[in-house]
C-alpha cells in the first residue's frame, strides 16, 4: 500500500515538472523553427533573371521576367497594371494568395533594373545598363521562394506579392519609385487602411549581408522584425544575427515610401552597403559589379527566413492596433512611431530607439495556464501527504 502512495506521490511530483517543461517548450518554441525557405533555389532565380539581361521597363527581358513570374505562381490571383510615367511604360505585377480573405499583407520587391551603371568606376560604362543581381533580382528571388512556401503555411489572410516596375530608373526622388507611386496614387484611403502591412525587400542578396533598420518606416514593424531575427538566432539557432545592426538606422527612399505616406505600416529591408566593407550606397551599388557572383544563397536565406517566420507568427498583422496600445499620452498617435526624419542619408541620428518589446513572441496565455496547473498539482500533492499522515495515524499501510 505504501508503495502505492510513493508511486502516486512520485507521479504528482514529476507531473508538475513535466507540465513545466511542456510549458517551457511552448513558451520558448511558440513558433515553427523548421523553416523551409531554400536559399539555393532563390539563388537559382537570381541567375535566371540576370541571364535574361537588364530588366529595363518596357524591354523584352522585362516582359519575359513577368511571364516567368506568372508561370511560377499557378493558383495565385494575378493582376497587372500599366502606367505611363516619365516617358516610360511601367507594368506593376501583383499576385495574391487567399484572394478575398482580407487582412492583406503585401510583400514587395522591384523587378526592374537600373538602365545605367552611373556609379561605376569606369566612366565609359556609366551609361550602360547593369545586371541588377542584387539590386532587382535578389528581392524578386526572395518573393518567388516565399511564394513556393505560402500555400503550405495555412494562412487565413491575403498575401499579395507586389513586383514593382520603375523603381530604379531615376536621378532624384521625383523620378525613382515610379511604379509604387502609381500604385499608391490609385489607392483610395479606404483601400490603404485595409492593408495590414507593406514589407519591402531590396538588395538582400549581398554575400556580405549587412542590414539595419531604415527610415522612414514603421517602428512597430521594426521591433517585430528585430524580435524575429533574434529568435531565429537564439531559439532556432538557424543563423547568427550578426548580419543585423540593432543600434543604427539608415535613411532610404524606396518603394515603401508611397505606402508609408498613406499610413500603411511599411518597412524597407535593404542592404545599403553592397560588398565587403562597403560604405552607405557605395560598393557595388549601381555599378557593373552588381553581378550574380556577388550574391549568395546564404544571404537570401537569412532574409527569406525573416519573411517566412513573420508570416507563420502573424508578425505582419495587426500592426496599427499595437501602435495605438502604445499611446501613453493618449493623443491618439502612437508614441515614437514614425518620428524619424524622412531623409536619405547615412547613420540617421536622432531616431527613436524604442525599448525592445517582445510583442510577437510573448506567450502570456501559456504562462497563466502553466501557473494554474502548477498550483493544482501542489494542492494535490499536499492533500495526498495529509491523507498519508491521516492513514498512518489510523495504522494502515
Ligand atoms: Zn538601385
Amino acid at each position: 500500500m505504501r508503495k502505492g502512495f510513493v508511486a502516486i506521490l512520485a507521479f504528482l511530483f514529476i507531473m508538475p515538472s513535466t507540465i513545466s517543461v511542456t510549458g517551457q517548450d511552448s513558451e520558448e518554441m511558440p513558433l515553427n523553427c523548421s523553416l523551409n525557405f531554400n536559399g539555393e533555389l532563390a539563388n537559382e532565380s537570381v541567375h535566371f533573371q540576370t541571364d535574361l539581361g537588364p530588366r529595363i521597363p518596357g524591354s523584352l527581358a522585362s516582359s519575359a521576367l513577368r511571364d516567368s513570374i506568372k508561370n511560377n505562381l499557378t493558383g495565385w490571383h494575378i493582376t497587372e497594371s500599366t502606367h505611363h510615367s516619365n516617358g516610360m511604360t511601367l507594368t506593376n505585377l501583383f499576385a495574391t494568395w487567399n484572394k478575398g480573405a482580407g487582412s492583406n499583407v503585401i510583400l514587395a520587391a522591384h523587378y526592374d533594373t537600373r538602365h545605367k551603371g552611373d556609379q561605376d568606376w569606369n566612366e565609359s560604362r556609366r551609361g550602360d545598363p547593369i545586371d541588377g543581381a542584387n539590386d532587382g533580382a535578389s528581392g524578386v528571388a526572395v518573393l518567388l521562394e516565399i511564394a513556393r512556401l505560402i500555400p503550405n503555411l495555412n494562412l487565413t489572410h491575403e498575401v499579395t506579392l507586389f513586383f514593382t516596375d520603375g523603381e530604379d530608373q531615376g536621378d532624384n526622388h521625383s523620378t525613382y519609385v515610379l511604379g509604387a507611386k502609381a500604385w499608391a496614387e490609385n489607392l483610395s484611403q479606404e483601400e490603404a487602411d485595409s492593408i495590414e502591412s507593406f514589407i519591402l525587400v531590396d538588395m538582400v542578396g549581398d554575400s556580405y549581408l549587412t542590414l539595419r533598420k531604415t527610415t522612414p518606416g514603421n517602428m512597430e514593424l521594426w521591433n517585430r522584425t528585430e524580435d524575429i531575427i533574434r529568435y531565429i538566432d537564439d531559439v532556432c539557432q538557424l543563423n547568427d544575427s550578426s548580419y543585423f545592426d540593432f543600434e543604427r538606422f539608415d535613411g532610404i527612399y524606396d518603394d515603401h515610401v508611397p505606402a508609408h505616406e498613406l499610413g500603411i505600416p511599411a518597412i524597407d529591408i535593404i542592404d545599403t552597403r553592397f560588398g565587403e566593407n562597403a560604405s552607405f550606397l557605395g560598393g557595388h551599388w549601381h555599378t557593373h559589379n552588381d553581378t550574380a557572383d556577388k550574391v549568395s544563397a546564404e544571404s537570401l536565406q537569412k532574409v527569406g527566413y525573416i519573411l517566412e517566420l513573420g508570416l507563420i507568427d502573424g508578425a505582419w498583422l495587426d500592426v496599427r492596433e499595437t501602435e495605438v496600445s502604445k499611446d501613453s499620452d493618449g493623443d491618439g498617435i502612437a508614441d515614437n512611431v514614425d518620428s524619424c526624419p524622412q531623409i536619405s542619408g547615412d547613420d540617421t541620428s536622432g531616431c527613436p530607439q524604442e525599448p525592445a518589446e517582445k510583442t510577437t513572441i510573448s506567450q502570456d496565455g501559456d504562462d497563466i495556464t502553466v501557473g494554474v496547473l502548477l498550483v493544482l498539482c501542489i494542492v494535490l500533492v499536499w492533500s495526498n501527504f495529509a491523507w498519508l499522515i491521516f492513514a498512518d495515524n489510523r495504522g494502515e499501510g
